[in-house]
């Protein structure tokens, strides 16, 4: 038995990552059978069939799996801002903050195009809600060590809106990466980002990238779900006022004596994080198709 993990799933066979190299494997039958396919990411149990035929045996318990992109047991997204053209809207990045938390993985904020706005609002209203913070240009290279070592050892997914400089990141710190989607896409023949298609590159020790199609996956398919009662949690610099309010059950939106309002009141938590708490509360809790754009 050898223990790897997926790199790469591609017309039904499976590329496994092992400390002896690549294996290329099928999976067995009753994996189908089951429902429980494997995904991009999976740490696996494999073995070497006679006819030299990789096959993947058994699939390690995930720390959480994401439908769109199909990938299992991230341990950092790493959000991705940028001040100027485009400016992230702050919401986006509480949405995805809270998704993060769902799935138990952290959320690291990379303030890119440093070079032209440091972009210090998002700098400030992120810091001091908790999360880690970096800022880094593509262009320039600022900060792309730094970038290197928080994701030392993990497997990251790169998200965050459209033209913050994802794939030129993605493609600094991974210079093969830039050839292999061009690569693919020209197979698959659907643009440069297909949703279908995920691919995890490795940076050595552990850590690896996933190349994935962007903003849109880690978003809606989880937030329906996420119960009202639920949501305060996820929001980390709630967490120290929660279970002080005066209603056991304050939905921290209007009520008297609750703690989380009178936190925002004396400025210990944003009040840009808390109105995005509040728009969040209004989404969650209701059927997909509602919420579905
Ligand atoms: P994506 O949509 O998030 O993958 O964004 P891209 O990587 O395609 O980048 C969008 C545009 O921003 C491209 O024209 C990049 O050359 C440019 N860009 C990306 N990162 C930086 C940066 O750090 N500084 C500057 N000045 N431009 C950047
Ligand atoms: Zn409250």
């Amino acid at each position: 038995m050898i223990r790897g993990r997926i790199i790469k799933v591609l017309s039904g066979f499976y590329t496994v990552q092992t400390e002896e190299g690549a294996l290329v494997c099928k999976a067995r039958g009753r994996f189908r059978l089951d429902g429980t396919s494997p995904l991009v990411g999976d740490l696996v149990l494999c073995s070497t069939e006679e006819d030299g035929q990789g096959r993947i045996d058994s699939i390690e318990p995930r720390r959480n799996r994401f439908v769109r992109p199909a990938v299992a047991n991230i341990d950092t997204l790493i959000f991705v801002a940028s001040g100027v053209n485009p400016v992230t809207d702050p919401f986006l990045i509480d949405r995805v903050s809270v998704i993060a938390a769902e799935a138990g993985c952290e959320l690291l904020l990379c303030i890119n195009k440093a070079d032209l706005d440091p972009a210090d609002t998002l700098y400030e209203l992120y810091s001091k809600a908790g999360f880690r913070v970096l800022r880094t240009s593509a262009l320039t290279g600022e900060g792309l060590s730094e970038l290197r070592e928080e994701i030392d050892g993990r497997l990251c997914a790169f998200t965050g809106n459209s033209g913050v400089g994802k794939s030129s990141l993605l493609n600094r710190l991974i210079p093969e990466a830039d050839a292999k989607t061009a690569e693919v896409s020209e197979k698959l023949g659907r643009g440069k980002h297909t949703t279908r298609h995920v691919e995890l590159f490795s940076l050595g020790e552990g850590t690896c990238i996933a190349d994935t199609p962007g903003f849109a996956s880690f978003d809606l398919d989880m937030m329906p779900v996420i119960a009202k009662d639920a949501l305060a949690e996820d929001f980390i610099e709630f967490r120290p006022f929660l279970g002080r309010c005066s209603f056991r059950d304050c939905a921290h939106l209007a009520e008297p004596g609750c703690a989380v309002t009178q936190a925002v009141e004396a400025g210990k938590i944003s009040a840009s994080r808390y109105h995005s708490y509040t728009r969040l509360y209004e989404i969650c809790d209701r059927p997909l198709y509602e919420t579905r754009r």
